[in-house]
């Protein structure tokens, strides 16, 4: 019954202005540049995440219940991601597992969920051999989506490098991602989709050896999903710091991300603009779809054996979590 007890121990433990500024290394190590500020099929084993209310496309909670963000609940799955399953990297059976939990979880919510299958090749990832095989995005759509009328994005990459446990990269943007899902089940401006994307890690050098998932996802898009795509986000380093990064790759006018720190400006939040092309915004903003990463702030554990969940900020996560909401549903 060792499951029940651990089980029972995360679940105890749960219930416990935009600036011009410097962003530092991301995914892939490349150099950020200063930019100024503009004015499924669900799994019958028990879950290892704390306890996530239930819901049905036909049941609607109290908005009080379900309106706020839940920090301890996101801290819980950066514990089980990061803490229990360790490396994910994209072909292997912790990253499995922990799509499987990801889609439990969605499905459980009362979303639309599949699986979007990819290869990826064989290279070297962080300094590590890595071999080719097959991996998945988890895709997650409200109940009757319909991709004819306007609706947001919002996606975290679920891999990590081979030796990192990956709690800030990236189950820190998981953790938020899920948390958001729960909250957009109740209502939301747009409809909004959830993706956990595959692969977003290196396997080598160069513009073609990274964001696997969300290139695979972004090729694949009907051409009415691409026209009504309001705005897409990419959650990844999102627990680390006091600032939250608001980031697109070119540094031209951005209207997604001057409406984000607007957003953040009205709720009290402090965010900064920067230019960044590592995750998997990149993969939208490379076909003109409007992308904007959250995160990317650097810290010392980065693709490291210590990034694990003690590296994790739970004022950053509510200071993520806020802005997000806040944008999502009023
Ligand atoms: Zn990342």
């Amino acid at each position: 019954m060792a499951w029940l007890a651990r089980r029972w121990a995360l679940r105890r433990w749960a219930a416990v202005s935009a600036a011009v500024v410097v962003l530092a290394a991301a995914c892939d190590g490349d150099e950020p540049r200063v930019v100024p500020a503009p004015t499924a099929t669900p799994s019958s084993a028990p879950s290892p995440f704390p306890s996530t209310p239930k819901s049905s496309p036909t049941f609607s909670p109290s908005p009080t219940v379900r309106a706020r963000f839940r920090v301890d609940a996101a801290l819980g799955t950066v514990r089980f991601l990061a803490g229990e399953l360790g490396p994910r990297e994209a072909t292997s059976d912790a990253y499995a597992r922990a799509a499987a939990e990801v889609q439990r979880q969605l499905v459980d919510l009362g979303y639309a969920v599949e699986r979007q299958r990819l290869r990826v090749p064989a290279g070297v990832s962080w300094g590590v051999p890595v071999a080719a095989g097959q991996t998945w995005n988890v895709v997650a759509r409200p109940s009757g989506f319909d991709a004819s009328q306007p609706y947001r994005l919002v996606g975290a990459h679920l891999d990590t490098v081979p030796q990192a446990p990956g709690a800030e990269d990236n189950a820190s943007g998981v953790a938020v991602m899920l948390e958001l899902a729960r909250l957009t089940t109740a209502r939301s401006r747009l409809p909004v989709v959830f993706v956990a994307f595959a692969a977003e890690e290196p396997r080598g050098d160069g513009e073609a050896l990274h964001h696997f998932g969300s290139r695979a996802y972004v090729e694949r898009m009907p051409p009415e999903q691409r026209r009504n795509l309001a705005g897409m986000i990419s959650l990844d380093r999102v627990s680390v710091g006091s600032v939250v990064p608001v980031c697109t790759g070119s540094p031209g006018p951005a209207p997604l991300r001057s409406m984000l720190l607007r957003t953040a400006r009205r709720a009290g939040i402090p965010a900064e603009a920067c230019t960044n092309t590592s995750s998997d915004h990149w993969s939208f903003e490379l076909e003109q779809l409007p992308a904007v990463r959250i995160g990317g702030t650097p810290y010392p554990a980065y693709h490291s054996v210590a990034d694990r969940p003690r590296v994790v900020n739970a004022d950053q996560l509510r200071r993520v979590g806020r802005l997000l909401s806040s944008w999502l549903l009023r």
